[in-house]
């Protein structure tokens, strides 16, 4: 079993920039990327509130540049998933789905989020074609534009709300007639001129041509009907799913599956030696530039503790 001070397990943001704190630090990380090395933003197209850029910048060029950064300092990188952890004492121990198996010293969790599609036909390929789970990050490309916000919680509130300040006209669907959202989130989105609702109703279909998305197709589930909407967006506003499964209970989460930090603003989880940072922790920022400052606090974090507390 291969020993290291340092694993990484995720290589969003966070993960590529814990990385590279903990590599200038002489701690040789490994980062166990998982199968979709980069994470969300190799997902995304044009990135421009990444500061830096004043051009912006492709998501997946982003992601490269941040790996390569990372690997100039010694970072070594593993393209598997995590399957199993044992957190009971240290060093912990990472088995990995491929066979490897490690100790590791100091854990860093930066596992993400995904967001949740509908599992429409098409709907992953026209992603940056006119599909979107990420308002913050595309809206911008739909000023005068219709589009349409599925999803009846504060995430669709938030992604509706966002997107007026481009559209020029947005509709939520939601298949229930009441919303789940908090309530002043409810309220600004009902006052707000350009945000309006289509109650009890599914997404059954995007239509799409060469240019990217042009409608989509709706049943009302009360009445059976189905009717086209245009559209030029289509955002998915139905949540998100931290990927915290692999760690079976052993790190203190919300009942969403968001990790708890033990002692904020700091990254320590409820298991010594053992940070978290990014989207995995995070359900209100989501940001690619808060998970990378995410990313170098549990870096730090874990390169004291590893000081503090020598094995
Ligand atoms: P939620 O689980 O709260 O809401 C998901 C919404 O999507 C629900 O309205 C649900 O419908 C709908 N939905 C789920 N699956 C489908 C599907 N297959 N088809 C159609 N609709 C679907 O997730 P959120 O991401 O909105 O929020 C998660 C947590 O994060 C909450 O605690 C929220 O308060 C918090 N949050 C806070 C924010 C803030 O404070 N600014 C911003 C964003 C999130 P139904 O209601 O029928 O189940």
């Amino acid at each position: 079993m291969e020993k290291r001070k340092v694993i990484i397990v995720g290589s969003g943001p966070a993960g590529y920039t814990a990385a590279l704190y903990s590599s200038r630090a002489n701690l040789n990380p490994l980062v166990i990327e998982g199968h979709e090395p980069g994470g969300q933003l190799t997902t995304t197209t044009d990135v421009e509130n990444f500061p830096g850029f004043p051009e912006g910048i492709m998501g997946p060029e982003l992601m490269a540049n941040m790996k390569k950064q990372a690997a100039r300092f010694g970072t070594e990188y593993l393209q598997t998933h995590v399957s199993k952890v044992d957190l009971s004492k240290r060093p912990f121990k990472v088995i990995c789905e491929n066979g490897s198996e490690f100790t590791a010293e100091t854990l860093i969790l930066s596992t993400g989020a995904s967001a949740k599609y509908l599992g429409l036909p098409n709907e992953m390929e026209l992603i940056g074609k006119g599909v979107s789970a990420c308002a913050t990050c595309d809206g911008f490309f739909f000023r005068d534009k219709v589009v349409h916000v599925v999803g009846g919680g504060d995430t669709a509130m938030e992604e509706a709300l966002f997107l007026t300040k481009f559209a020029s006209q947005v509709y939520v669907i939601h298949r229930r007639d009441s919303l789940r959202a908090s309530m002043p989130m409810q309220e600004r989105a009902m006052a707000n001129e350009k945000i309006e609702f289509v109650w009890n109703t599914e997404v059954e279909e995007i239509l799409f041509d060469d240019t990217g998305v042009t409608g989509i197709k709706v049943k009302n589930n009360q009445t059976g009907e189905s009717s086209e909407r245009k559209t030029d967006g289509f955002f998915l506003g139905i949540g998100h799913t931290p990927n915290t499964a692999f760690l079976e209970g052993q790190i203190k989460t919300d009942e969403s599956g968001y990790i708890i930090p033990a002692n904020p603003p700091h990254p320590d989880t409820n298991v010594e030696g053992v940070f978290a940072c990014g989207d995995v922790q995070d359900h209100y920022y989501r940001q690619a530039i808060s998970a990378a400052g995410s990313g170098c606090m549990a870096a730090i974090r874990a390169e004291r503790f590893l000081e503090e507390n020598p094995l």
